[in-house]
């Protein structure tokens, strides 16, 4: 990975706003209740270890990850709190798995009993921590059946069982919609799948950001905090949240190159903007391949707090823009962030790509610098 530190082009991440989010949420929920970060997916492009450590500092008590490479690298920095990964992981790694004290996500008896062999085939000690995942909706991974669920949990509590029954949780699909029909159905599913389960282990969850924030009452004993730590409203502008979120990326660039463009000439890939009298226009050093998406076109950066249009294709690393005057290279642009009284966000971009915040977030290429304050 080539990271472009002697490009004046970077994510800028406020830490400190990662903390007040995640100290928002500590003094509004349940004081039993735990939070783990979500911090997937590189923490949702703001930087998986800074983002968990902020989060760490703030009152997190664990963490969830989407894979187990990023479990690792988080025990690879140091990070000895309970971490979560939310995906299936091959069973073939059951092993690292528990010695690595990780605790996976299981949906299904086959899991169990393929896991139980590497785990058997490798002299391991170490329990490995299950989280069973219940599908009451979302339909992307986990048991759908009481029967199917209190088989798996006669498995895991089995004598000599190589697992440690640690957690049971369920996914909302819909709980950053105003609309609570389905969520109120899948509620009722989680109710009838648990009822299955004698005893319930350590850690009951069903809460991503939206359900902590609009539905607190279902929070189990933990949460998993992801979107709204770092600032962004999970539900786009659909509903407001209980307390002001700070966002904690900025994106900014500098004018890599400025010019006088005479009337009737045209600007990049397929000639698509043509001046219709003389303008100034400026360079800026960001492109598609940095995540600065290609359908950005027409959309707009600030420059020197002054909105200017995107004009003509965003290219692989480079685009332009309509300067209101002529002004220096080297004049600060801000891709995302404030300037004056001017501000652009996450959700401004991704209303204008047709998306939401998460996946322009998560698309900021590695070759953007990250920088923390
Ligand atoms: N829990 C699970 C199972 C997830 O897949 C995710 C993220 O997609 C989260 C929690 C965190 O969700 P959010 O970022 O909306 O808080």
């Amino acid at each position: 990975v080539v990271i472009g530190e002697h490009r004046h082009t970077q994510v800028q991440i406020d830490l400190q706003a990662i903390k007040h989010n995640i100290s928002e949420e500590m003094t509004r929920k349940d004081p039993l209740t735990e939070l783990w970060a979500v911090v997937k997916a590189n923490g949702y492009g703001h930087g998986i270890i800074q983002v968990a450590q902020a989060a760490k500092q703030a009152g997190a008590t664990g963490f969830c990850v989407a894979i187990l490479d990023e479990a690792l690298a988080l025990r690879q920095a140091g990070l000895t709190e309970p971490i979560l990964v939310l995906g299936i992981v091959e069973p073939e790694y059951a092993a690292l798995i528990a010695e690595k004290a990780i605790s996976v996500a299981v949906g299904s008896q086959a899991w169990l009993t393929q896991a139980a062999t590497v785990l058997a085939a490798n002299q391991v000690n170490a329990p490995l921590h299950v989280h069973l995942a219940l599908d009451t909706g979302m339909g992307r991974i986990g048991f759908q059946t009481p029967a199917d669920l209190a088989a798996a949990v006669q498995t895991l509590r089995q004598p000599q069982s190589p697992f440690d029954f640690e957690g049971i949780f369920t996914h909302f699909s819909t709980a950053d919609q105003a609309d609570d029909t389905y969520f109120i159905q899948q509620l009722t599913n989680w109710k009838t799948l648990i009822a299955a389960v004698d005893e319930l282990p350590r850690y009951v969850h069903v809460s991503n950001s939206a359900t902590s924030l609009w539905h607190q009452a279902c929070n189990g004993n933990m949460i998993r905090f992801g979107v709204a730590l770092y600032g962004l409203n999970p539900s786009g502008t659909a509903l407001s949240a209980p307390y002001r979120l700070q966002p904690a990326l900025s994106l900014t660039a500098e004018l890599s190159f400025v010019k006088h463009l005479a009337a009737g000439k045209s600007i990049s890939y397929g000639a698509t903007y043509t001046a219709k009298q003389a303008e100034w226009i400026g360079t800026v050093p960001i492109g598609y391949a940095d995540g600065y998406e290609r359908r950005l076109q027409g959309f707009h950066v600030l420059v020197d707090g002054r909105v200017c249009e995107i004009v003509g294709r965003v290219c692989m690393d480079q685009m332009m823009v309509r300067l209101p005057h002529e002004v220096p290279v080297g004049t600060p642009v801000t891709l995302v962030g404030t300037d004056g009284d001017q501000t652009i966000s996450l959700q401004d971009i991704a209303d204008y790509c047709g998306t939401i915040h998460y996946e322009i977030a998560c698309g900021l290429a590695t070759r953007l610098p990250r920088v923390y304050t």
